[in-house]
């Protein structure tokens, strides 16, 4: 018997690999749900039509806003996501707003489904090359819908498997794509966003959570993976990890008190905190460096008004994806993902308006938002260290950040975005709070203590592998967790 850990995007793809292979699978996940008042609430709302939701309904779903940003963004009302199941590690994070998620389906409950694969160039560094990781990005994208469309970013970022539906793009992302179509230096397309596209009403809600569940969540895997004969075992926090010459044995914390498990293997996917507090405290080992794609915001307020974006049908994921290429390091790219009008953006703009708030509209009209990430190189870093059973996360910041946030502003100035970018209120929020983390036990060709090989075995462990991101050498600038995907899928397939 083969053992995973966690059901999120690492878990579930790990799972389906070794399914594949004939192998039996049980995964052991603390797998909370959405409560029970609020699935019914979705599920009233989503055989409605959008006109007949009630303002008792949408403020159910709203996300908190106290500072400059959202404190977390929920899925339907629910911070579900990121509570700590009973028997769970204490995990001491020193960045507001993020958490380790003990959920089913893990953080792609709350995600903002932006995929995109990373290129040749971003793996450097890492022990496995585009060779490998092709195939499984081919497989991974075998079952999860991409929707997207061939442009400009085909050349540098393929689509593996090629998408069957787009999603609308709204007016102001249009005009954004039209501008940028032939800048130099840049690379921009639509963006590519896991949805189950042909069902989506264009409601405006995708930041709340969709109604109709259609934005892509590990979560809706289980069904799939257990039809293919996983042995899924929810409310299962696990402790500890062990091997011998003979097997594994894993130490959980389940609804029948502390059970332990014997496998042939483990596959650890417990996300990045997760797996590192799981992993420190099962090695012996006192800390570990997290890595980070350092995630800034920044505004864009146009030239022109789009008159009327509030009544406008479309979605609220990310509209268009810009890369740039940030020749100073190492010819790294820059991920840029811009989002036009929602209602939490319109919150965020009344909340800052204060009193002038009769403005907004014009604002809305005018405003554009860039989500950005950098290269971890020119990102901060988290230290780990396990105190007394305590994970203690402390972000380190990197004197390069600034300046390569101020040569992204450069860029951005030079190009015919139709809108000037907002540098007074740019936002480089600290190391870890866009969850694009990793690299705690780094794949290394020969690994040495606190590192992994290949399949993410940590040094001296022949049966235990780690499959989420915490094995990855670097961060680049892409998302994630298509790259988390395929190489948690490459691990199982191999292993
Ligand atoms: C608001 C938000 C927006 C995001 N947007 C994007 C985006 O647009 N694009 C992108 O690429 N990425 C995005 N991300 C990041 C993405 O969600 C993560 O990269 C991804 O979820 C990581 O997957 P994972 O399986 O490694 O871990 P997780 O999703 O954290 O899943 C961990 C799993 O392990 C289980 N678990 C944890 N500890 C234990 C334990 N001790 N015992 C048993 N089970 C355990 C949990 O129940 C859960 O099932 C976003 C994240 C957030 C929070």
């Amino acid at each position: 018997m083969d053992y995973v850990i966690g059901s999120g995007p690492a878990g579930v793809a790990c799972a389906t690999a070794l399914l594949a292979r004939g192998r039996a699978v049980t995964m052991l996940d603390a797998g909370l749900t959405l409560e029970a008042g609020r699935e019914a609430l979705r599920n009233v709302m989503a055989a409605q039509a959008p006109e007949d939701w009630t303002a008792e309904q949408h403020a159910m779903r709203k996300m908190p806003l106290s500072g400059d940003m959202p404190d977390y963004k929920l899925s339907n009302g629910s911070d579900y996501p990121y509570r700590a199941a009973a028997g769970a590690p204490e995990i001491a994070l020193g960045v507001p707003g993020v958490s380790a998620s003990y959920a089913q389906g893990g953080l792609s409950n709350v995600w903002g489904a932006a995929m995109l694969p990373y290129r040749e160039a971003d793996l450097a560094g890492w022990p496995v090359g585009l060779a490998e990781m092709a195939p499984a990005y081919r497989a991974v994208l075998g079952y999860v819908p991409i929707a997207g469309q061939a442009d400009a970013l085909e050349a540098d970022f393929p689509f593996y498997v090629r998408p069957q539906y787009d999603m609308p793009v709204s007016r102001q992302a249009a005009g954004l794509l039209r501008r940028l179509e032939r800048a130099p230096g840049v690379t921009a397309g639509r963006a590519r966003v896991a949805v189950n596209a042909p069902a989506c009403i264009a409601c405006g809600e995708c930041l709340n959570g969709c109604p109709r569940d259609l934005i892509f969540s590990t979560r809706h895997e289980l069904a799939r993976l257990r039809a293919a004969g996983l042995n899924y075992i929810p409310n299962a926090v696990v402790r500890g990890v062990s091997e011998d010459a003979h097997g594994v044995s894993i130490h959980a914390f389940t609804g029948r008190g502390w059970q332990n498990f014997s496998g042939d293997r483990v596959f650890v996917a417990a996300g990045v905190y997760g797996s590192t507090a799981l992993m420190l405290r099962s090695l012996g080992r006192e800390r570990a460096e997290i890595l980070d794609s350092q995630y800034f915001i920044l505004p864009l307020l146009g030239w022109a008004r789009t008159k009327g974006v509030q009544a406008e049908h479309l979605h609220t994921l990310a509209q268009v994806f810009v890369e740039i290429q940030d020749a100073t390091v190492n010819a790294h790219n820059v991920h840029l993902q811009i989002y036009g009008y929602s209602d939490v953006l319109e919150a965020m703009i009344a909340q800052k308006l204060g009193p002038l708030k009769g403005l907004r509209g014009l604002l809305l009209e005018r405003a554009l938002v860039v989500q950005g990430y950098l290269h971890s190189d020119s990102s901060g870093r988290l230290e780990a260290r396990l105190d007394d059973e305590v994970l203690r996360v402390t972000p380190q910041k990197n004197p390069a950040t600034r300046a390569a946030l101020k040569r992204v502003v450069k860029r951005l100035r030079g190009l015919p975005l139709g809108a000037f970018p907002l540098s007074p209120v740019l936002q480089e929020t600290p190391p870890g709070r866009g969850f694009h983390s990793g690299g705690s036990f780094p794949m290394r060709e020969n690994p040495a203590p606190g590192e992994t090989d290949v399949l993410g075995r940590p040094y001296g462990r022949s049966r235990t592998h780690i499959v989420d991101s915490s094995v990855f050498p670097t961060i680049p600038a892409a998302t994630i967790t298509l790259s988390v995907m395929a190489n948690a899928w490459r691990i199982g397939s191999l292993a």
